[in-house]
């Protein structure tokens, strides 16, 4: 077998393995996990780990975040072709490429990075991937992006101790919003809220470890 040949097939297997564990629920966001291969978005050096459920360093003492744990995401934000989605942390952008496939056709997906050289690597993976509805813009997520704003879906992949008032109103009305609460380093919880005729809904869903959002309104 083939290097091209052996790693679909670890793609393939660690898709079903997600699916048979209950993290992939629906055929939607299934076929965009298949849609986005891993690897794009790996350091070199650790390539080979690519289809590994684990999270991976990524430069910068920020982490690629483990296959199952954008997968539970990608089904409990349950995003649909046509919106528009923010993204706080792009980090290697493999989160934005599954979700940016879940948005086709017509959806585009925004994402914003504190670092400037994950701003690049980010960009370089997408390109690479063969993504083109995703822009990755430079600078503090803590506020959100209001020149874009407003959003049918934001996600975090960063945890921060709440989500303030500014990037709340970033969501439209049916909009939902999943955010990662929490201590700076330690256990946190993944928290979808929903608005609704100017009500916001707060669920609480599993718990999980994230990179802190550092900045004005972040740690
Ligand atoms: N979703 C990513 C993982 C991102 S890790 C992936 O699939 O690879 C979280 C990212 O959030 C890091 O890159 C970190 O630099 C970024 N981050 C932290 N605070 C931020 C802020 N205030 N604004 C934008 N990005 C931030």
């Amino acid at each position: 077998m083939n290097g091209q040949d052996r790693s679909t097939t670890l793609h393939t297997k660690l898709i079903t393995t997600l699916w048979d564990r209950g993290d992939i629920r629906s055929e939607h966001i299934k076929s965009a996990m298949l849609g986005v291969k891993r690897e794009f978005f790996i350091p070199k050096l650790l390539k080979l780990e690519s289809y590994i459920d684990r999270p991976l360093p990524i430069g910068n003492g920020q982490t690629i975040s483990a296959p199952h744990m954008v997968a539970i995401m990608a089904e409990e934000m349950d995003a649909s072709p046509g919106q528009k989605v923010l993204e706080i942390g792009s980090g290697s952008g493999y989160h934005a490429a599954v979700v940016s496939r879940s948005i086709l056709p017509g959806g585009h997906l925004f994402s914003i990075e504190r670092i400037g050289a994950l701003v690049k690597f980010a960009r370089r993976n997408l390109d690479a991937a063969g993504i083109e509805n995703v822009t990755v813009i430079e600078g503090d997520g803590s506020l959100g992006l209001t020149s874009e704003a407003p959003f049918d879906r934001i996600y975090y992949t960063c945890a921060g101790p709440d989500v303030p008032k500014i990037v709340m109103d970033q969501l439209c009305d049916g909009g939902k919003l999943l955010a990662v609460i929490g201590p700076k380093y330690g256990t946190q919880r993944l928290i979808r809220f929903t608005k609704s005729g100017g009500e916001v809904e707060e669920e609480p869903l599993s718990y999980c470890v994230f990179v802190p959002l550092i900045g004005e309104l972040g740690y």
